[in-house]
């Protein structure tokens, strides 16, 4: 039996010669969640002008510990008038500093008698003050390309008044199941048939990483059949996964349409849950190569899989860093453990105290048991040949973000 093989050799064979979609402009408001295709830069100071940033009294930091007469009433959204030395102005949140003050005092600070205003002594200059361009230089680099646009990306652009984007079309993948045992909710189940779990699962995780499901069918349990779909399936998609029928030695139609349209290498990896893994390549129209993920129909290994194969190679197919760098921290077991040759992934759930995270294990750890992933927050990377006691650090994937 030949070695197991690494999730890394693995997933460098799957990333090897990526290439990102196309990009496509879109508006601000229709881009939400996508990719930027390029960089962008600043076209305004934000701040675009000093502005207050309290209700209070501007000033000139000299006229500080005065009675000064209030000249002007300064809301957000009017003009400011150039202020005269020896007065102050009335300013409120996010209100222009007007031409000749530097500073401001809050209004709780302040006290108004006879429409005198008593100032505090020593105020610095630019106490309470939002500078121009403080958070962003016009001209400066705004945001990167690769950058998702997420609610705080999103400001920004709109702070900027930028309504288009150039962003990465979403990778289009066709969604298959193998499997004569597996029947879609909404049908009868028949003595040993089971229902398709992994593609309401996988529908949901591709999504979140950014894909458009362009295909969503069974593969048929015949050669002809096996073949026609999956040629039709790279027709329209950028990546071709299925889920099912990839174990060594196994009798399949996937292998052998896979191996005359395109090109397949089975993997057996050095991991639990999730061994078998097949990548191979499909030639999809205009002479482009499509990329094919057959994951195992274990759900369990199938959502693992997802996890460590998926996401990155959609990070890939849309240049996007953060979502090809699966999310990593550190805890403290909360359990004990040992592994074999195998690397393995347990669910964990996280909890957050006050000396540091700790990693409690679901109570079964069984590949068949997809509950174990309802719950988990994280899978904690047992390495190979190890022995881990409660207390010892782990490594853990975080499952909870996007
Ligand atoms: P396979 O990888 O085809 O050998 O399948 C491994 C196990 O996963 C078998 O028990 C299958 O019945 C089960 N399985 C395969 N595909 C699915 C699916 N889509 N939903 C739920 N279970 C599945
Ligand atoms: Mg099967």
């Amino acid at each position: 039996m030949a070695e197991l093989q690494s999730v890394e050799a693995a997933l460098a064979a799957l990333l090897h010669g990526v290439a990102p979609t196309p990009p496509e402009s879109l508006s601000c408001d229709a881009a939400a969640g996508r990719v930027l295709a390029e960089a962008i830069e600043a076209r305004l100071d934000v701040p675009a002008f000093d502005n207050s940033a309290m209700d209070g009294y501007a000033l000139h930091h000299r006229d500080a510990g005065k009675r000064l007469p209030v000249a002007q009433r300064i809301a957000a959204g009017s003009p400011a008038a150039p202020l005269a030395p020896g007065t102050c102005a009335r300013i409120f949140t996010g209100g222009e500093i007007p031409p000749g003050a530097d500073c401001v005092v809050m209004q709780e600070r302040v006290e108004v008698v006879a429409d005198l205003a008593a100032i505090p002594p020593d105020i610095p200059a630019g106490d309470n003050v939002r500078r121009r361009g403080r958070d962003v230089t016009a001209g400066a680099p705004l945001l990167p390309a690769g950058e998702r646009l997420e609610a705080a990306a999103l400001g920004h652009l709109a702070g900027q008044g930028i309504t288009e984007v150039v962003v990465r079309r979403r990778p289009r993948v066709a969604l298959l199941s193998t499997g004569d045992e597996i029947v879609d909710p909404g049908q009868p189940l028949a003595a040993g048939q089971i229902y398709n779990s992994n593609r309401p699962m996988l529908r949901r995780l591709l999504e979140r990483f950014g894909a458009e499901l362009t295909l969503i069918t069974s593969i048929p349990d015949d050669p002809a059949g096996t073949r026609e779909t999956l040629s039709a399936a790279a027709q329209e998609a950028d990546l071709v996964i299925s889920t099912g029928g990839v174990s060594v030695g196994e009798e399949d139609h996937v292998k052998a349409a896979l191996a005359s349209l395109g090109q397949l290498d089975l993997w057996r990896l050095a991991i639990r849950p999730g061994k078998p893994l097949a990548l191979g390549r499909l030639p999809g129209r205009e002479g482009r190569e499509v990329r094919f993920v057959g994951l195992p129909g274990n759900p369990v290994s199938c959502f693992v899989g997802a996890w460590l194969f998926l996401r990155p190679l959609l990070g890939a197919l849309q240049g996007c860093p953060a979502l090809a760098q699966l999310p990593c921290l550190r805890a403290r077991a909360g359990f004990s453990t040992q592994t074999g040759p195998r690397r393995h992934y347990m669910r964990v759930m996280l909890e957050f105290g006050e000396d540091g995270v700790l990693a409690r294990a679901f109570r079964d750890q069984n590949s068949g048991v997809l509950s174990s992933c309802i719950s988990a927050d994280a899978l904690a990377v047992v390495p190979a040949q190890s022995r881990i006691e409660p207390g010892d650090p782990v490594d853990c994937l975080w499952l909870r973000v996007e």
